[in-house]
């Protein structure tokens, strides 16, 4: 399966590969029923289909399979090696900018962690010089993260659409190309990940929540959370433009103690491009993170983690 990923992640660089057809495992992915917490259950294994398409072994590459990107957001991925991908977003709306964490930047630097970076469109237009600087660090990757932090799943396909391409557009201007779509909130709903996978971006959340949006966790306890549940594969979402006023005190805690268990540090093209990657679903949450109506219809946060402080 990872050689199908592989495929998907080297031909999103081909301008020229096909596009995506819509008769693809994404619309034969099997149904995820709704429903528990992310501690209530494991999450739903990948399981994707094996024989839709030819292994890679020689070069040149074959041609990219018709539609390899699995037809659900990714939380984590199954792999055998001890790696972790650090993520951050930086949520610009237009009701706040937000603004761009330098004390994290400079923890993650000196450290040289490598981390993929999931900024909106708008963050990077109010934020010039910081998104430059960004794009200049060899250690981070770029995400897409729409241009307006638009919940995807309540909005009309052609504006759905929009977020990403404009986005894109935008992050390719500094140079860079995304590796991956986060849909803010985490909302997210097949028709969402087909809509990225067209754009050749898998669809990625997260399986470990840092806590720290809004900063009502003490850095101690985005420490003790992230270093329990962090698991080979695991995919940790942090906030990079100021939206966790405490990610900067938790940060080399939580990088050490990493470390101490054996964990090592990859970007998440590096993660889901593992030769024993499988990718693992996130579970559905077509109303995101923070529901709007009903509360039962969002996805439950991790244990010790209240509503306030969940990814956005
Ligand atoms: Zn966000």
């Amino acid at each position: 399966m990872n050689a199908l990923l592989v495929a998907v992640l080297l031909s999103a660089q081909d301008a020229s590969a096909p596009p995506i057809d819509a008769a693809s495992p994404i619309d034969a992915a099997p149904p995820i029923d709704a429903a528990p917490s992310i501690d209530a259950a494991p999450p739903i294994d990948a399981a994707p289909p094996k024989d839709s398409a030819p292994p890679i072994d020689s070069a040149p590459l074959p041609a990219p399979p018709a539609n390899p990107l699995p037809g659900f957001a990714i939380a984590r991925v199954r792999t055998h090696d001890r790696v972790v991908a650090l993520t951050f977003d930086a949520c610009a709306t237009r009701k706040q900018s937000n603004g761009f964490d330098r004390e994290v930047f400079d923890i993650l630097k000196r450290e040289q962690i490598p981390v993929t970076v999931f900024p909106t469109g708008r963050w990077i237009e109010t934020h010039p010089a910081e998104a430059n600087e960004l794009a200049a660090q060899a250690w981070i990757e770029f995400g897409n993260h729409t241009y307006s932090h638009a919940r995807m799943t309540r909005i009309p396909r052609r504006k759905a659409v929009q977020q990403i391409v404009r986005t894109e557009a935008i992050i390719a201007e500094l140079g860079r190309k995304s590796v991956a779509f986060r849909p803010p909130a985490g909302a997210w709903n097949r028709s969402v990940v087909r809509l990225a996978a067209r754009q050749h971006l898998p669809t990625v959340e997260w399986d470990v929540i840092s806590g720290d949006a809004g900063g009502h966790i003490s850095a101690k306890k985005m420490v003790a959370t992230v270093l329990a549940t962090a698991q080979a594969g695991s995919i940790v979402i942090f906030h990079i433009n100021g939206r966790g006023p405490h990610t900067k005190e938790a940060l080399p805690g939580i990088i050490r103690g990493l470390r101490h268990k054996g964990f090592g540090f990859v970007t998440l093209s590096d993660l889901l491009q593992r030769p024993d990657a499988q990718p693992v679903s996130a579970r559905p949450a077509p109303f995101g993170f923070r529901p709007l109506r009903s509360k039962r219809r969002g996805q439950e946060p991790a244990k010790g983690i209240g509503d306030e402080d969940l990814p956005t």
